[in-house]
């Protein structure tokens, strides 16, 4: 079955689509070397009372993948969108199509899309696609929730990544009610630190494992992200029914190898860790223990390294510094 593709648009004016029905169409972003769109798959959905605008976006980097089905989710027959009782809802499924092709977390010409925000609107392939994306996209929205996965080699919890100073966005990022949520004050480049500086509040959320589609995660974040809409006031107020506890962190950090050999780092994701526990062990090709790595404060396991050929400075684990919990 081959499906008629959705309209190719230039920008979005978001008053001309008709309330009550969802919306598909591609956004046209830039164009290729054969002068076709590098076109983003778009889906709007508007309530007929007026309010807020929230934007979701996925895969600006193009192998982070749990993003996809949360959003089509929120819009599929039974989504929660169908019950938004005022504003709207616009959701990028992929927002980086050529990384997504290639498997890959950049964009075509090998730079991360979400390092060099605000990008220029005259400055190089990736730099001007990313000024689009503030541009035809973020300008329109009053909150934004950045769907993220870790990185190659890497596996995450649920976490979300928000300035916890800010109020509007701490609010966002406790409605979520991920496993972890880490201050974080969003680093130059970043789409969320961009979005933010432009007076659109933004969180990330962290789903699981790159280059893969993990229902029981998908499911979480999916819910998570109306409970945002909820708070945000888009959606009726639901109890939720299934409340997951919380560990907020007032800070982050990873540990990184000082040798090279087999990693191997034991506690689970999510655990809770001992100053001097050791958490990881390198081990020579002879298997010789070389390195042991004690964690360095009493701490919670945020995400952690999956590739055990680790080369000097490699990724160990990304602890953080709990300042608060609680039982959902
Ligand atoms: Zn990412």
């Amino acid at each position: 079955m081959t499906l008629e593709p959705p309209p190719l648009l230039d920008s979005l004016e978001l008053d001309q689509f008709a309330p009550g029905v969802v919306h598909r169409l591609r956004l046209c972003l830039s164009h290729n070397a054969l002068g076709r769109e590098f076109a983003a798959p778009v889906l709007i959905f508007r309530a007929a009372e007026p309010g807020p605008v929230v934007g979701i976006t996925s895969a600006i980097h193009g192998n982070e993948l749990n993003g996809i089905p949360t959003i089509h989710r929120l819009f599929d027959k039974t989504g929660a969108v169908h019950n938004l009782t005022r504003g709207c809802v616009v959701a990028v499924p992929i927002l980086n199509t050529p990384g997504y092709l290639r498997f890959q977390r950049e964009f075509h010409d090998g730079r991360d899309l979400n390092r060099i925000m605000p990008g220029r609107a005259d400055g190089n392939s990736a730099e001007v696609y990313a000024h689009r994306i503030l541009e035809l996209l973020v300008r329109h929205f009053d909150y934004l929730i950045d769907l993220h996965t870790a990185s190659f080699g890497r596996v995450n919890t649920l976490y979300v990544r928000a300035d916890m100073n800010s109020e509007a966005e701490s609010g966002m990022a406790r409605a979520v009610r991920p496993q972890i949520i880490v201050n974080n004050d969003a680093g130059d480049g970043t789409l969320r630190g961009a979005a933010s500086r432009a007076g659109v509040p933004s969180i990330t959320i962290e789903i699981g494992d790159p280059q893969r589609i993990q229902p029981g995660l998908i499911r979480a974040s999916r819910l998570g992200v109306q409970e945002v809409l909820e708070h945000v006031g888009l959606l009726p107020d639901i109890d939720d029914p299934d409340p997951r506890a919380t560990t907020e962190c007032s800070r982050s950090f990873w540990l990184f190898t000082d040798t090279g050999g087999i990693l191997e780092v034991f506690p689970p994701l999510n655990a809770r860790v001992k100053k001097g526990e050791i958490v990881a062990t390198i081990t020579d090709p002879w298997g010789r223990v070389v390195a042991r790595y004690p964690s360095p404060i009493d701490g919670i396991v945020v995400g952690k390294s999956t590739n055990p050929a680790a080369h000097t400075g490699a990724r160990i684990i990304h602890l953080g510094v709990v300042s608060r919990t609680s039982d959902g």
